[in-house]
């Protein structure tokens, strides 16, 4: 099979999606290409489903100007297009006077980044809202929520296939080549040889695979600083009736390098809670959760929700994080550019799209498609 593409996407989750759904108004040659049999079955349906408000990213970095757009174009999507969502809010427990200036940092930062209606409160104000929570002073982010993603991705799905782009499932890029007009790409269908195509924009959507298809295409990504590094977070569910002591999404203070968020309480759009995700770095991707680990969760937990009993948690799940920032390292940003300056105009990467990548999904997909505007 030989076909010529305007643009390809490599990766089905809820980025490339995202990114989908925005181009085919530039093109209608749009294709999305994905290895698994399915939309969604990695780091997309592995996460805690927040929409986050934008209050721990650095200012100006990608992470936080496209977090804030992304929390107000998701909230607006969902109400349009029927997506399941609730805008629950969240509290950012400090248990110390140091915690205390730790939120007030966090307060300035967020306000500067843009994140919405910021409110500290005192130990009197956060009971009243939050009686079983226990802690000395709380931030509040009335804008944090969570959503339904994997209703956002067939929504995503249903305008790019509105606007004529094509979902290929069961096909893995394995070969990236530099032509005259754009890309020769090749791709292995169900571990086979399968076809190769060429394109005129190619679109690296890959999640933890992303540095693998930067190196496909010809990058150094140690030079490139594009090397990932897997970030393992765990999940414990709560059960025994406990998912009705909290209305809102409880956190901790972070700690200074963000390389969590710290081990908080989520819950869905059924109530159900669920504490993680923890944060530990590892060399393969494997989902398993080591219950082990349940001691460490409960008493992370229990100094903020004192009524959590050790007997309450059960293992639930575990997502990857693709990061850029080593262990011990400082925050990174998201990588998202066109690489004309590694002589690979049109091949654009996105890097290391860990948190806040689904809030920001139709933010970036709006930057996305002004980086191609020039190309096409
Ligand atoms: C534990 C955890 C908690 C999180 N919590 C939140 C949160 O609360 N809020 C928030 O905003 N964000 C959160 N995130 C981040 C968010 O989940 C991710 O940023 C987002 O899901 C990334 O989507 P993606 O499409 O880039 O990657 P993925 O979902 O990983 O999709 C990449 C796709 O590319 C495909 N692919 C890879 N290689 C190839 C190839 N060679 N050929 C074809 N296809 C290929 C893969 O099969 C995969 O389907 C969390 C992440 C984790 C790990």
């Amino acid at each position: 099979m030989q076909f010529k593409s305007d643009i390809a996407i490599i990766g089905a989750g809820v980025v490339g999606l995202a990114v989908a759904a925005q181009v085919v108004s530039q093109s209608r040659a749009v294709y999305v290409l994905e290895k698994n049999e399915r939309f969604g079955l990695e780091t997309s349906s592995r996460h805690s489903g927040v929409i986050h408000s934008g209050i721990y990213y650095p200012y100006d970095s990608l992470k936080a100007k496209l977090c804030v757009e992304g929390n107000s174009l998701l909230y607006e999507i969902c109400r349009k297009h029927g997506i399941g969502y609730k805008k629950l809010g969240k509290l950012i427990v400090a248990n110390s006077d140091e915690e205390v200036e730790q939120l007030r940092g966090l307060q300035e930062r967020g306000k500067r980044n843009g994140a919405k209606s910021l409110k500290m409160l005192s130990k009197r104000e956060m009971k009243k809202l939050e009686p079983n929570v226990e802690g000395v002073a709380a931030l509040l982010s009335p804008w944090t929520g969570i959503v339904d993603s994997h209703g956002l991705m067939q929504h995503y799905i249903a305008r790019a296939k509105d606007g004529g782009a094509n979902i290929v499932y069961k096909t893995k890029v394995a070969g990236i080549e530099k032509v005259a007009d754009g890309y020769g790409v090749t791709v292995e269908e169900d571990g086979r040889k399968g076809f190769s195509f060429t394109t005129q924009v190619l679109i690296n959507c890959a999640g933890l695979y992303c540095d693998r298809i930067a190196e496909l295409a010809g990058i150094d990504i140690a030079k490139a600083g594009y090397k990932l590094h897997y970030c393992k977070g765990e999940y414990f569910s709560v059960g025994n009736g406990k998912n009705r002591m909290v209305e809102r999404l409880i956190y901790p203070v972070p700690e200074p390098k963000v390389t969590g968020v710290g081990i908080h309480v989520t819950l869905d759009l059924e109530g159900r809670m669920r504490l993680g995700p923890s944060v530990e770095y590892v060399d393969s991707i494997d989902y398993s959760v080591d219950t082990r680990h349940k001691e460490a969760f409960y008493e992370s937990a229990r100094k903020m929700l004192p009524f959590i009993e050790y007997e309450d948690l059960e293992p639930e799940m575990a997502g990857i994080r693709p990061k850029l920032q080593g262990p011990g390292e400082d925050i990174r940003d998201f990588v998202i550019r066109d690489e004309s300056d590694k002589g690979l105009p049109g091949f654009v990467n996105l890097i290391g799209i860990e948190s806040p990548g689904l809030t920001s999904s139709p933010a970036i997909a709006r930057y996305v498609a002004r980086l191609i505007e020039g190309v096409l």
